[in-house]
């Protein structure tokens, strides 16, 4: 049987599964990522594992490797400057695995596998233009448009979450200020909610967590008990996304936007305001054209079967 393997490399942990082309996961381990300062003990280790899996499928082949990294740069297939991560610098990864392997290998980060992953088997299939945003500790994005992910001239595209949508707002960890992940994210939202307590001084639950320790799922919980505090603080944070959105909307004319991650998890208290302010934000010739939608691969390993279905698409096409 053909399987490719997707891993998704992250600060702590990084998961190697093989994943079969209908997006059925074989096999999966974790590798602690802290435990590998050195790259090329990192790279064995990944080509280790992934050999070993699949010695123990009958009649296994492994096709490529799908990589999706923190500022993973699909041209070059290096890794550059990634705060999270035990390597400084520009790494040139997807090199050195393929060295390690023998195997065909692609990179790119992890919002634009994240894309890849929707278009091949969740809720973007047979879309040919949409955009994936990623709602966890920061904004990720991953744009498609006519079936391809858009990367741009640095290989960089699709940095929604460091738009500027607050003039001389509040600092990001890109240097600037203002950016749209500060205010739209797991953070961006607890940050919201010591404003409006700060503001407003209205009774709720939330003022007895400390905000250093107040997670998106606190707000989530006070916000589904009918807490005002919280209420309002995702009516602001979706207030900012749906006006962004709808602003995107106008340069990429997208078939929808696909919200992923913990945020997104909190459903209605997201999406109503959001696609609120992103209609009533909506260029008229756009009005009704563009769907908010949730990911469809939220309970699956996502990030997993996003790499594999960069791998799987880059074998099609014949680039690796
Ligand atoms: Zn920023």
């Amino acid at each position: 049987m053909d399987v490719v393997a997707g891993v998704d490399i992250g600060g702590t942990n990084t998961v190697v599964g093989l994943v079969t082309r209908e997006g059925e996961i074989l096999a999966e381990r974790r590798i602690d990522t802290t435990a590998y300062p050195d790259v090329d003990l990192f790279c064995d280790a990944i080509a280790a594992n992934v050999a070993s899996m699949a010695e123990r499928i009958d009649d296994c082949l492994v096709r490529g490797i799908g990589i999706g990294a923190p500022n993973g740069n699909y041209y070059s297939g290096t890794i550059e400057e990634a705060p999270n991560l035990v390597w400084k610098g520009i790494i040139p990864f997807a090199d050195l695995l393929g060295s390690a392997s023998r195997l065909p290998v692609s990179l790119t980060n992890d919002a634009n596998a994240a894309a890849i992953g929707e278009m091949m088997y969740g809720a973007a299939r047979h879309m040919r233009d949409f955009v994936l945003v990623t709602l966890g500790t920061g904004l990720g994005s991953g744009f498609v448009t006519g079936g391809e992910l858009m990367y741009g001239s640095t290989g960089f595209a699709g940095e929604l979450g460091h738009v500027i949508v607050v003039q001389n707002g509040r600092r990001c960890g890109c240097g600037r200020r203002g950016c749209l992940e500060t205010y739209v994210s797991a953070p961006g939202i607890v940050r919201t909610v010591g404003e409006v307590l700060a503001e407003y001084g209205w009774r709720s639950d939330l003022a007895a967590i400390p905000l250093r320790s107040m997670t998106s799922r606190d707000v989530a919980d006070a916000a589904a008990q009918g807490d005002v505090v919280a209420r309002e603080a995702f009516e602001r944070t979706g207030t900012v996304l749906g006006r962004t959105l709808a602003n995107i909307a106008a340069i990429t004319s997208p078939e929808a936007f696909i919200l992923f991650g913990g945020l997104a998890a909190s459903g209605r208290l997201i999406f109503e305001p959001t696609q609120r302010e992103m209609e009533s934000n909506m260029l008229p010739v756009l009005k009704g054209s563009v769907r908010l939608l949730m990911s469809k691969l939220m309970e699956s390993n996502a990030a997993v079967l996003g790499a594999a279905a960069l791998a799987w698409t880059d074998l099609d096409k014949g680039i690796v």
